[in-house]
């Protein structure tokens, strides 16, 4: 087995998960720090998370720690929580060439079910990527690296275990986890494991919608959200995520508000300060609903209906492909919402707007609209000034109120909307 003495930032090291490796190992077993953990410590920054791989079967595993859990349908692991941290224990797995048998796969070659214990060099080899699959064994500091990981760790390459095609057959996800390594590490996907993912995106449709949000959300809220948007338009991977904004990137200034909130989010993320997935969807599929409600617009609907009714369609369709909590479209909905609502600068409507619990979010989705180009008239600056100003003199900013407009005659229903 290659083994390497390293030195690894042991001050990044989480002593819980040494505690758990340490008494996997006491108990006879087999036991590593393994993963990105691993890959992450080696390049000096600091791990999101810990992940521990043993020859120890998940109910033995349960058995040592008496803070674990057994968690997983699929395929069974070990989570020892210490306080608000949880050390992710899983048990040697086979790669997934062992049990080809047709049960396991989808038609199309995905896997279905995989849950088959393994030995340690078969673990290493049923992990995406090499960087991915290198193994850290504290009580003799040295790393074992079955996959030539710590080659390519050195040359800043992304490189897929055995044949690229086959590991993104088996599990397309890893085209995104590939994106997302090169965005967040700044490293270069090597040639063979690069060369299917414009073919291959198709596969995406085959994954469920809550995977690929969980998947989205590390692409976008894991502060390298700007980057990920460039690389997935780099191997034409985006267009299987968000379909719909991905047909309209190129109107009305579209891509870029979406790269200055992904921007955005990324500085604000550096700062600490919180970020919510609501405003980065707003951004993503604006341009969508912008277009839709023109269209119910110019069938006759009032603007209040085909904005409500443009909302709907747009989550609906999208949902098909990601899904979003209503936790976070509800927000995203209000954010779209106020956006009618802010160019109001007279009479009472801007001091309740003041007062909506999603005006901050509205307001900074107002001045990045117009940073990306949208032409309002001086519209964000006007809301600053206005909040600005002390409550007694906000009156002289408003203007003279107008008559109201005659309204438009609205039809009565309407027409079912063909499905661009
Ligand atoms: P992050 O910094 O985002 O946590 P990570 O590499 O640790 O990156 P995880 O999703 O935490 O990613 O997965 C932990 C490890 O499990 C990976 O390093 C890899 O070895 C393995 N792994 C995760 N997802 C897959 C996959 N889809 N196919 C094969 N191996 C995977
Ligand atoms: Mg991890």
């Amino acid at each position: 087995m290659p083994e390497v003495s390293i030195d690894l930032s042991p001050e990044h090291i989480n002593v819980d998960a040494l505690k758990v490796v340490k008494r996997l190992t006491d108990a006879g077993y087999q036991a590593y720090l393994v993963g990105g953990c691993v890959r992450d410590l080696l390049l000096g920054s600091h791990p999101k998370d810990f992940d521990v791989a043993t020859d120890a079967h998940p109910e033995e595993v349960h058995e040592l720690f008496r803070n674990s859990r057994l968690i997983g349908r699929r395929f069974k692991i070990v989570h020892v929580r210490f306080g608000r941290d949880i050390i992710e224990v899983a048990t040697f797995r086979a790669p997934h060439s062992e049990m080809q048998t047709e049960e396991n796969f989808s038609d199309g070659g995905m896997i279905l079910s995989d849950n088959i214990y393994g030995t340690f060099s078969e673990d290493a080899e049923r992990r995406d990527f090499t960087m991915n699959a290198l193994y850290y064994d504290p009580d003799h500091d040295t790393i074992h690296d079955e996959m030539s990981g710590l080659e390519d760790l050195g040359n800043r390459q992304i490189r897929l275990i055995g044949n690229p095609d086959n590991r993104y057959r088996e599990d397309p996800v890893r085209m995104l986890r590939a994106v997302r390594f090169k965005a967040k590490l700044g490293f270069a996907i090597e040639p063979a494991t690069a060369e299917p993912l414009k073919r291959l995106g198709v596969l995406l449709r085959d994954i469920p919608p809550a995977r690929l949000f969980e998947e989205v959300l590390k692409l976008f809220m894991t502060g390298h959200g700007e980057q990920s948007f460039a690389v997935l338009r780099e191997y034409d991977l985006f267009g299987w995520l968000f379909p719909d904004a991905n047909r309209l990137l190129d109107n009305d200034h579209a891509a870029e508000l979406i790269r200055l909130a992904l921007a955005s989010t990324d500085r604000r993320i550096a700062a600490d300060m919180p970020v919510t997935p609501a405003f980065i969807f707003a951004a993503l599929l604006w341009q969508p609903y912008v277009e839709q409600r023109a269209r119910l617009e110019a069938e006759g609907e009032s603007t209040y209906i085909a904005s409500f009714e443009a909302a709907n369609d747009v989550v609906g369709r999208q949902l098909q492909v990601t899904s979003i909590p209503k936790r976070f479209s509800g927000p995203m909905r209000d954010i779209w919402s106020l956006q009618h609502r802010l160019p109001i600068r007279s009479g009472k409507k801007p001091e309740a707007l003041l007062l909506h619990k999603r005006f901050r979010a509205a307001y900074d989705f107002l001045l990045l609209r117009e940073e990306a180009g949208a032409q309002l008239d001086g519209l964000g600056e006007w809301w600053t000034r206005y909040q600005e100003t002390s409550e007694g003199e906000r009156d002289e900013l408003l203007a003279p109120a107008t008559a109201a407009a005659p309204k438009r005659p609205r039809r009565r229903r309407r027409k079912p909307v063909q499905p661009s």
